[in-house]
């Protein structure tokens, strides 16, 4: 399967922005850039903002994502949100591992795998993140450390269960940063991690998965960092909060 029969997704990752009436607002400019676009549209949005994005989202195809939940289905965890909370809601997709998850709240790669777990178990889809810091880089070892996140992540996780996952290669230096990979580093690690999704699974379900990468995309790198084999869509924090080159980065994936 190449390329070009896998159907690409742009997310975009608002972080911690955003009120309920900004929601609604981004949500309704971004409807007709993603109206009839070749590749799926997702937005992952505040927990506070789950309501109002799937309001505004209704009947357009866009997609709703929360950044997070927790791995009890309920339970004594103060400000947390479990996965059945949010399929309770609507909500379909959720990010999990994202990096700032791990650098501010203490995320590990055995908590993303409990997070991950939760998530199918509640019916939920998932966008796991994993990426090397700049300090790995250095070191030559950008491979082994996204193989080894990706491998506890997805211990457990069946051939069938893999389906309703799609895997971010974040560098983390990349990220918020301006600090953009260079497309051929993006591909580089993509194609590694579909190699290794080919050893964990099989050949089939390696080329079906949808691989994005992450990190100071915007409307003017996204063509190149989309244009390689192995990245197929992208996901986006500070150029989606602007649904104009939100939507330059949209047509740049349904070419
Ligand atoms: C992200 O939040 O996942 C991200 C890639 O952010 P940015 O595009 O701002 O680097």
């Amino acid at each position: 399967m190449k390329k070009g029969v896998r159907k690409a997704v742009i997310a975009g990752n608002w972080k911690m922005n955003k009120t309920v009436g900004e929601t609604a607002r981004l949500i309704s400019e971004i409807k007709p850039l993603a109206e009839g676009a070749g590749c799926d549209v997702m937005v992952c949005v505040p927990f506070t903002d789950i309501f109002a994005a799937l309001e505004a989202a209704r009947g357009s195809g866009i997609k709703v994502s929360a950044q997070n939940c927790h791995w009890a289905e309920s339970g004594a965890f103060t400000g947390e949100i479990s996965a059945e909370m949010l399929a309770d809601i609507g909500v379909e997709w959720t990010l999990i591992g994202h990096s700032e998850r791990r650098q501010y709240f203490g995320e590990t790669n055995i908590t993303v795998q409990k997070r991950v777990r939760a998530a199918l178990n509640a019916g939920l889809s998932v966008i796991l993140c994993i990426g090397e810091t700049l300090d790995e880089r250095e070191q030559g070892i950008t491979s082994e450390i996204c193989a080894l996140q990706l491998k506890i992540a997805l211990g457990g996780v069946s051939a069938e269960e893999i389906k309703r996952i799609i895997i971010a290669y974040e560098p983390v230096w990349a990220i918020g940063t301006g600090k953009t990979a260079t497309a051929a580093q993006a591909e580089e690690v993509c194609a590694e991690i579909r190699a290794l999704l080919a050893k964990l699974y099989n050949t089939e379900t390696a080329e079906a998965s949808v691989i994005q990468y992450g990190g100071s995309m915007n409307a003017s790198n996204a063509d190149e960092l989309l244009d390689k084999e192995n990245v197929d869509g992208g996901l986006i924090g500070g150029a989606s909060l602007k649904a104009a080159d939100f939507g330059v980065i949209i047509k740049s994936a349904s070419r």
